[in-house]
């Protein structure tokens, strides 16, 4: 709903400026007024446009946080993971991505209701958060059940360790999961897909990280491939 607002209230904030300049501009062309009254309202005018500059970059924030989770969305990982990609290549630095899954979520739904659904949605969502923790990693929440980590500067192997010790945390989160048929708890499978050359894009590594997991589904859930 956010992301809906977000584009309509930002063309009202540029119309505004429009028409804050357009007020500056036919008070400028008043002939009739005295210097210090059009410093005055120069000075008002000029407040106004920062308000609403400071309102437009509160506005952008707000519209990069998923609502349920409160972690980025998809909206911010699509434009960071394109920027991240671009100083990959050019420092000549490896770039990451772990494209994670919730196991057996739909038969969670069912068993346990959408409300309880919702709430260990938003645990792991915390949880993957706090489990990253160098300062250039992200974490967005990537479509319903499933999770993105963009790692910059990480290699396979690295982001292995990371993908496994995120894995181990949820295991630890021991949320009951009576329902799946892996495991007693709720659980992730996880696909990692690595920048391997320059024709990488981030359509290729996303198309490579999600083949990784539905293997790593097939193989039996609950783990990491790459
Ligand atoms: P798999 O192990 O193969 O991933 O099975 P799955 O059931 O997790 O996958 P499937 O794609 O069949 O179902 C995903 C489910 O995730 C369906 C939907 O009920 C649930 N889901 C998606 N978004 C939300 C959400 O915002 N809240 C809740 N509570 N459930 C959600
Ligand atoms: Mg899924
Ligand atoms: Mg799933």
């Amino acid at each position: 709903m956010i992301k809906n607002i977000a584009v309509p209230l930002s063309i009202f904030l540029h119309k505004s400026e429009t028409l804050i300049q357009e007020r500056k501009e036919f008070v400028m062309s008043r002939k009739d007024l005295e210097i210090t009254q059009l410093k005055l309202i120069i000075e008002e005018l000029g407040k106004e446009v920062l308000e609403l500059r400071h309102r437009n970059s509160e506005l952008e924030k707000i519209s990069m946080i998923d609502g349920l989770t409160e972690i980025p969305n998809r909206r911010f990982f699509d434009t960071r993971v394109e920027q991240e990609l671009r100083k990959a290549k050019r420092d000549i630095q490896p770039l990451s991505l772990v494209m994670i899954d919730i196991d057996y979520f739909k038969k969670f739904n069912d068993f346990y209701g959408h409300q309880k659904g919702d709430v260990v949605l938003k645990s792991i969502a915390q949880k993957l958060q706090s489990t990253l923790y160098r300062p250039g990693d992200i974490v967005a929440r990537y479509g319903g059940e499933e999770f993105i980590f963009v790692l910059p500067n990480t290699p396979g192997s690295g982001a292995e360790i990371v993908a496994e010790i995120a894995r181990g945390r949820i295991e630890e989160l021991d949320i009951e999961h009576v329902c799946s048929d892996v495991s007693d708890v709720v659980t992730l499978s996880m696909g990692i897909a690595t920048l391997s050359n320059k024709e990488d894009t981030v359509k290729s590594l996303l198309e490579e990280a999600d083949q990784n997991l539905y293997r790593a589904k097939k193989c039996g859930r609950n783990r990491v491939y790459q």
